[in-house]
């Protein structure tokens, strides 16, 4: 699953080569993505055609383009979902600039494939994170035709060319396993009247992400301070890791970087919250935020099979990594061996020796109830 820091290389690449640009047609290749959707496949077509992305905006591992008219284009990009571009010329028109200028220098690749490659958004980060579409076109099952700022008519159909500068782009959505997707929602206030989040000054979110916390990184939560997240995490008996990956009360966090924030603060994923200090949760949230900011600096991490075999190597990050997927290694900072298990059906990769389990731990399921 894409946590925050993937969720934002996708969200920064949909920023510089998204933004500004009108819908101009919409293919649904496979209607299931669009599942959903209020009103089906037609409903998605219908609100989509015609309205121009306006911007590209992300809380935790939400991300939505809000649209001209009110609403947003909203992705969710599960498990296997990727958003990939095609002719990803400037959308000011003005020729590419120096943000676009990696996946500029890709698209005229003299080893490109006749039929053109897709630019993965994560390109505009790293060149190497381009991945080549063509090998697995069933899995494409939704494509968003877009135009320059002047609507230019383009057609991609089966990947004819790639568009040079100034001339339009498709936005894909590939999914080999079916757990993302995409839907038109409408754009509801933010309760607390600040942004909804990174990407856009504007207080709006999506009506059906209202339940969705800020996450550590959202400027409104570091301006206000973590107080209440730390407040809502020790008036809590549950456990600690199971608090960290509660969207509704703090978003982004997943399981690898729950694991790498409590390495870094010393603390078992088990400690339930009420028993843990507030300088002790303060620490984890912001061991945790800067394990992310540094994933981010470094584009993400990813242990997708599918990635990985496409690009026979895993995530920049993922050799940074101090806990998660290290069950067996030594412990970085004590050089105990690490250990590993199960709590509320996420494993959790810990110290033994850094993060003291504790005696009696939390119940990570609800008790069930006893036969009367
Ligand atoms: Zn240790």
């Amino acid at each position: 699953m894409p946590e925050l820091p993937e969720v934002e290389v996708v969200r920064a690449g949909l920023a510089r080569h998204v933004t500004g640009r009108t819908v101009t047609r919409v293919e649904v290749l496979d209607p299931r993505p669009l599942r959903r959707q209020d009103g089906g496949a037609q409903a998605f077509v219908n609100r989509l055609t015609g309205r121009t992305v306006t911007a590209a905006v992300r809380r935790g591992k939400f991300l939505w383009l809000p649209l001209d008219d009110g609403h947003a284009l909203s992705a969710h990009l599960g498990m296997s979902g990727q958003l990939l571009v095609r002719g990803t010329a400037s959308a000011t028109g003005a020729g590419p600039g120096p943000e676009s200028a990696s996946a500029a220098a890709f698209l005229a690749d003299p080893g490109a494939r006749p039929g053109g490659r897709p630019v993965d958004l994560s390109a505009t980060v790293q060149p190497r994170y381009v991945r080549d579409l063509s090998i697995s076109p069933r899995h494409l099952r939704v494509r968003i035709h877009l135009s320059t700022c002047t609507s230019t008519d383009i057609s991609a159909g089966g990947g004819q060319s790639v568009p040079g500068p100034g001339s339009g782009a498709v936005l894909d959505l590939v999914d080999q396993r079916m757990l993302g997707g995409l839907h038109v929602v409408e754009l509801v206030p933010t309760a607390d009247g600040a942004p909804g989040g990174a990407g856009s000054p504007e207080p709006l979110l999506p009506a059906d992400a209202t339940h969705i916390a800020r996450d550590l990184l959202d400027p409104a939560l570091q301006r206000t301070g973590p107080g209440g997240v730390v407040a809502r995490v020790r008036a809590s008996k549950r456990a600690i890791k199971t608090l960290l990956l509660d969207q509704g009360l703090v978003s982004g966090i997943g399981n690898i970087y729950a694991d790498e924030g409590l390495w870094e603060a010393g603390v078992h994923g088990l400690r339930p919250g009420s028993a843990l200090g507030p300088r002790v949760v303060a620490r984890i949230l912001r061991s945790t935020a800067e394990v992310m900011a540094r994933a981010l600096q470094a584009g993400g991490t990813s242990f997708d099979a599918l990635y990985v075999d496409v690009e026979g190597a895993a995530g920049f990050f993922a050799r940074e990594l101090r806990a998660y997927g290290r069950q067996g290694l030594e412990c970085r900072r004590c050089g105990a061996a690490m250990a590993r298990e199960v709590l509320a059906g996420r494993s959790h990769t810990y110290c033994p020796r850094c993060q003291t389990r504790p005696r009696r731990p939390v119940r990570s399921q609800p008790t069930p109830r006893a036969p009367r």
